[in-house]
């Protein structure tokens, strides 16, 4: 998959579109343009070498992922981002941690994040709360806070031209991420209720969706995402029909399909299913039977 992005404007937002349309490892970054200051919003993957980046005042980065923090080591701009996803922005170390990989995993995330994304330890990073308004003289970029899928995931709502970027709430088929040590389904369900109650013109995704128009669109959008959580509880709650271990549902699967074949595969399911497995149990619709062994009720 080749590198490179098309610049398509939004008001006073430049989405730069990955030319594989954002599927990971790739994304679409944003730049946002004001009469007094400029943002660049995530770098990506697509972006090329800090020499090829559109020159702007400042970086914001919605979340510490590998696939946003493309280069930022060398990046000679301030960085941003939420304080709850500081640390990972801070250090590589902690970046790394924050997955939660087993040693082979991890050792084979660390060679990524070193040769294929470019990740640097950024020490200065600069920590911005939920509410945080940049002023960038004829329009503001605020920062929504949105966690679930990091601690720290937030957005940006860029005004007047209406823009809302809400980063990894992707809205893919795939459905919601809550696999690191950080993650949050019930914050990320918040997050979601939150994401439909903002009024704007667009919305900015950072994958394939890449931007929606309009809010009634969105909405209906933003339903069938969230309904990806709703069938990882039935589909969990099936197969509890027998006892089952946490063992047993992660070979089942509920967030990958079978022919996925990668180090996290297995840390991501057993870590969603335990997220699953506990609201569940709290509602009263699975039980557990048996040391570690849980059943639908
Ligand atoms: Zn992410």
């Amino acid at each position: 998959m080749a590198q490179g992005w098309e610049q398509i404007d939004h008001g006073a937002v430049a989405v730069l579109r990955a030319a594989n349309g954002g599927g990971y490892p790739y994304g679409n970054s944003l730049v946002v343009r004001g009469s007094g200051g400029s943002l660049l919003v995530d770098p990506s993957l697509a972006l090329g070498g800090a020499e090829e980046l559109p020159p702007v005042d400042a970086v914001v980065v919605s979340h510490a992922h590998e696939d946003h923090v493309v280069g930022l080591g060398e990046i000679d701009r301030p960085v941003h981002v939420h304080e709850a996803d500081l640390a990972a922005v801070r250090s590589t170390r902690a970046l790394l941690d924050g997955y939660g990989l087993p040693p082979a995993a991890a050792a084979d995330m660390e060679q990524s994040l070193v040769a294929e994304f470019r990740v640097g330890s950024r020490p200065d990073a600069l920590p911005v709360p939920d509410g945080h308004v940049f002023d960038l003289g004829d329009r503001t970029a605020t920062v929504v806070h949105l966690p679930g899928h990091t601690a720290g995931h937030s957005g940006l709502l860029v005004e007047p031209d209406g823009f809302f970027y809400i980063a990894d709430i992707d809205l893919t088929s795939f459905g919601p991420y809550y696999g690191d040590v950080g993650s949050d389904l019930e914050a990320f369900e918040r997050s979601i209720r939150a994401c439909a109650e903002v009024d704007a013109r667009w919305y900015g995704t950072f994958h394939q969706k890449g931007v929606v128009e309009g809010a009634e669109e969105f909405r209906t959008r933003l339903q069938a995402y969230r309904a990806v959580i709703a069938r990882r509880d039935a589909a969990l709650t099936a197969f509890l029909a027998e006892p089952r271990t946490l063992a047993d549902v992660v070979a089942h699967r509920l967030v990958y399909r079978p022919h996925v074949d990668t180090a996290y595969v297995d840390t991501v399911e057993e870590r969603t299913a335990e997220l699953h497995i506990d609201r569940l149990v709290r509602a009263g619709s699975v039980a557990e039977v048996g040391p570690g062994t849980y059943r639908a009720v």
